[in-house]
C-alpha cells in the first residue's frame, strides 16, 4: 500500500470523510513559502497553514531555537516546576500585550485556550459570588475552536449547532456587528448593532459570566472584519453588568491584521485574551490565555482559590522557546511596513474579481484577502485547479481568501492574488 492509499483508508483530515475521502496531496518539505509535493511540484502557501506560520516555513531561527532547546530540555511538567523558556516567552508577551494582562497561563491549542478562557471566567464569577453566572454571550458569525465550550459559542447556524443541538449548551447570540471595517461609524444603536447586544447582556446579565468574540475580524465564521468602535461599547456594557469581557486573538494576533492584536486598533483592553496559532510562528501546536490581574485575584480569593486547570504539556519548552524566537523575529523587523505593503498590493490586484459575475464583495485587512462569492465554493474542486496554478488555497464557505506568510515576496504575492481571481472566475 502506498503512503498515499494508507491515508485515504486509514486517516482522519480535517471536517473531512474518511470512508470517501476529499482528495489531499502529500507534501513532502516545506521552504520558505513553498510545498513541496512528493512528485515534486511546488506550491505557494497562501494559507499559513490555517494562519499560523507566519515567517514561512523552516526558517532558520525558529528550527535554531527547536533544537537548541530539545538538547537542553524538550519537556518537564509545570506542576511544582518551571523553566527559564516560560519565563522568557512570558516577559516578551509582557511587553507585546495590550497592556493590563498581567497573568499568563500556556495550553496546548486554540480551542483548549478558549476552554479555559471560559473556565476561568466561570471561576471568577463563582468566586465573586455569582454562581448563577455559568453561561456566555457572543455574536453570530464567530468561530473560536471545535472542544465542547468553544463549540458552543461558535455562530449557531455556520458551525455545528445543528448537529449537536442537545449536546451544546445554549448560549446567548447577539447579532453580528453590522458595521463594517471602514465603513461610517453610526451612534445609532439600531444601526451599529450596540442596541441587540446591549438588550442580550441586560436581559441575561444574570446568567452570563463573560462576553466572547474575535475583534475586529471574524475568521473562520466568514472571514468578516467589522468597525472596531463596536468593541468600545462592548467593554462598557460588559463593565456595567460585571461581565468579564474574553477576546479571542488566536487567529488575529501577531500583526495579521496589520496591528499586533487586533485590539489595538482601538485601543480596548479585554479582561482575558486568547493567544494561539501564530503565536508559536507555526512550528507546535501551542496557546496562551492572558488575564487581567483582577481576575487572577478574585479566583485566589474565591472559596476553591486555584484555578481547576492543568494540562500534560503545560508549557513545554519546546513550544515555549520557539514562541520567544517567532516573536523576536517579528517585533525585530519592520512588519507593519511589510503588512501595510501586502494590503495594498491585494487590494489592487484583487480589485478585479469585483467585476466577476458571481462575486459578492472583495476585501482586504492587513495580510488577510477575501474574494467572497454569492453561493458556497467547494475546496475539492478548488483543489486540481491549485494543483495546476502552483498556489495552496482552501476556500471555505462562499470565501476564496488567503492569509500568507509575512515573508512572502511581492511576485509570490501576485501569483496568490492572480490565483485568487482566477478560482472566483471558475468556482
Ligand atoms: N479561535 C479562533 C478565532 C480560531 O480561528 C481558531 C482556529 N481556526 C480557534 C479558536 C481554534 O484553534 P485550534 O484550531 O488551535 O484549536
Amino acid at each position: 500500500m502506498t503512503d498515499a492509499e494508507f491515508d485515504r483508508q486509514h486517516l482522519w483530515h480535517p471536517y473531512s470523510n474518511v470512508t470517501n475521502p476529499g482528495p489531499a496531496h502529500m507534501v513532502a518539505r516545506a521552504d520558505g513559502v513553498r510545498l513541496t509535493l512528493a512528485d515534486g511540484r511546488q506550491m505557494i502557501d497562501a494559507m499559513s497553514s490555517w494562519w499560523c506560520a507566519i515567517h514561512g516555513y523552516g526558517h532558520p531561527v525558529l528550527v535554531r531555537a527547536l533544537t537548541d532547546q530539545a538538547q537542553a530540555m524538550s519537556h518537564v511538567m509545570f506542576g511544582g516546576l518551571t523553566h527559564a523558556p516560560a519565563v522568557d516567552l512570558g516577559r516578551r508577551l509582557l511587553t507585546i500585550a495590550p497592556r493590563g494582562l498581567q497573568r499568563i497561563f500556556y495550553c496546548d491549542s486554540g480551542s483548549v485556550a478558549v476552554e479555559i478562557a471560559l473556565k476561568m471566567a466561570v471561576q471568577y464569577q463563582v468566586a465573586r459570588g455569582r454562581p448563577g453566572r455559568t453561561g456566555f454571550a457572543t455574536i453570530r458569525g464567530g468561530y473560536h475552536g471545535d472542544t465542547w465550550k468553544a463549540m458552543s459559542v461558535c455562530d449557531p447556524v455556520t458551525g455545528m449547532h445543528h448537529l449537536f443541538s442537545t449536546a451544546l449548551s445554549p448560549q446567548h447570540f447577539a447579532t453580528r456587528p453590522p458595521v463594517r471595517y471602514g465603513d461610517q461609524w453610526t451612534d445609532d444603536e439600531a444601526q451599529n448593532g450596540i442596541g441587540d447586544l446591549r438588550g442580550v447582556l441586560e436581559q441575561n446579565a444574570g446568567q452570563i459570566a463573560a462576553l466572547i468574540l474575535e475583534p475586529v475580524v471574524q475568521g473562520a465564521g466568514g472571514m468578516y472584519f467589522y468597525h472596531p468602535r463596536y468593541l468600545d461599547h462592548a467593554r462598557a456594557l460588559c463593565d456595567a453588568h460585571d461581565i468579564l469581557l474574553i477576546f479571542d486573538e488566536i487567529a488575529t494576533g501577531f500583526g495579521r491584521t496589520g496591528r499586533l492584536f487586533a485590539t489595538d486598533h482601538t485601543g480596548v483592553l479585554p479582561d482575558i485574551l486568547c493567544l494561539g496559532k501564530a503565536l508559536s510562528g507555526g512550528m507546535m501546536s501551542f496557546a496562551a490565555v492572558m488575564s487581567s490581574d483582577a481576575v487572577a485575584r478574585a479566583i485566589g480569593e474565591g472559596e476553591v482559590p486555584v484555578f481547576m486547570h492543568g494540562p500534560t504539556f503545560m508549557a513545554n519548552p519546546l513550544a515555549c522557546a520557539v514562541s520567544s524566537a517567532s516573536l523576536d523575529l517579528l517585533t525585530g523587523t519592520p512588519w507593519q511596513v511589510t503588512v501595510a505593503a501586502m494590503a495594498a498590493q491585494m487590494k489592487h490586484e484583487l480589485a478585479p474579481a469585483r467585476a466577476l459575475p458571481h462575486v459578492a464583495d472583495v476585501r482586504v485587512l492587513g495580510a488577510i484577502g477575501v474574494i467572497e462569492m454569492d453561493h458556497p465554493v467547494s475546496a475539492d474542486r478548488a483543489h486540481p485547479i491549485c494543483h495546476d496554478l502552483g498556489v495552496w488555497l482552501r476556500p471555505f464557505g462562499r470565501n476564496i481568501y488567503c492569509m500568507p506568510p509575512f515573508v512572502t515576496a511581492p511576485d509570490d504575492l501576485s501569483r496568490i492574488t492572480a490565483a485568487m481571481v482566477h478560482l472566483a472566475g471558475v468556482l
